[in-house]
């Protein structure tokens, strides 16, 4: 759908698969949704793409689209966050790291918001977080299930500093009120769900399923190693393991997840 070059599946008619290492044929690769035909590994999809494969055609309305970033920290290290902001902007052809509104799934009509890991590796800015949250009370009124699918690899964007921190908690205050009006919350988990955004609205779905093999955690690995000085277990942070420690509800391969969010909505009588 989008022209912009996907990260994680260069340009070329061959990729190489970063599960099984072998050269893959990038056209079979896109028709099974950016999945490895012969490993089945998971690569990269962007928002606008996890939109189109997982509702019906032509049915998604977007909420909130003109809300853009802004600087108020006039936050600069190497570079401006400010120009920065304009680069992922021209690179990505999103505003900021979410999409939100809403569209039908097989039929059923789902509030639903994705963010893209392409973009400041996905991590909840103030528009971000206002996105989700606009997205978590619109949900409310309307009496909709709400779908987020999380592929955020930044955590909150320390850019925007105390703004992005109190992201987490007004996210959740509407998923608070969301599920207290008896909404049904599904948030699937993609490679990778870390940080700020593990640890607010990700993890607070009434259902929560992963793609397989995806990196979910809150701080990465080495930090965690260094801080607490012990050899961490082997596939620690990756779906298959939280599935077996009940962090998670399921682990779904991409190629069934419409139709599984389809039947939970149903199974939830929603
Ligand atoms: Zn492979």
């Amino acid at each position: 759908m989008s022209k912009r070059p996907k990260r994680g599946v260069p340009e070329g008619l061959w990729l190489r698969c970063l599960g099984c290492n072998n050269a893959i044929f990038r056209k079979e690769a896109e028709k099974l949704q950016n999945v490895c035909p012969q490993c089945d590994y998971h690569f990269y999809v962007s928002a606008r793409d996890r939109l189109t494969q997982l509702l019906d055609d032509g049915t998604f309305e977007e909420w909130d689209e003109s809300l853009r970033p802004s600087d108020p920290l006039e936050f600069k290290d190497k570079k401006r966050y400010a120009e920065k902001l304009k680069d992922e902007q021209q690179r990505t052809s999103l505003l900021d790291a979410a999409l939100t509104g809403h569209g039908m799934i097989r039929a059923r009509r789902v509030a639903i918001g994705v963010t893209d890991s392409a973009f400041f590796m996905g991590s909840m800015g103030s528009v971000v977080g206002e996105r989700l949250t606009r997205l978590a009370e619109r949900a409310t009124e309307q009496r909709l299930p709400l779908i987020i699918v999380s592929a955020s690899g930044g955590g909150a964007r320390m850019h925007e500093g105390i703004l992005s921190l109190m992201q987490m908690a007004k996210v959740s205050a509407a998923l608070a009120r969301y599920d207290a009006a008896n909404g049904l919350f599904i948030s699937v988990l993609t490679n990778p769900t870390m940080g700020g955004v593990a640890a607010s609205f990700a993890s607070l779905g009434d259902v929560v399923i992963a793609e397989p093999k995806a990196l979910i955690g809150f701080a990465g690995p080495r930090t965690i190693k260094a801080t607490i000085k012990i050899e961490l277990p082997k596939g620690f942070q990756t779906s298959e393991f939280l599935l077996e420690h009940g962090y998670i509800d399921r682990i779904v391969h991409r190629a069934k997840l419409k139709s599984e969010i389809a039947r939970l909505i149903d199974y939830c009588g929603k």
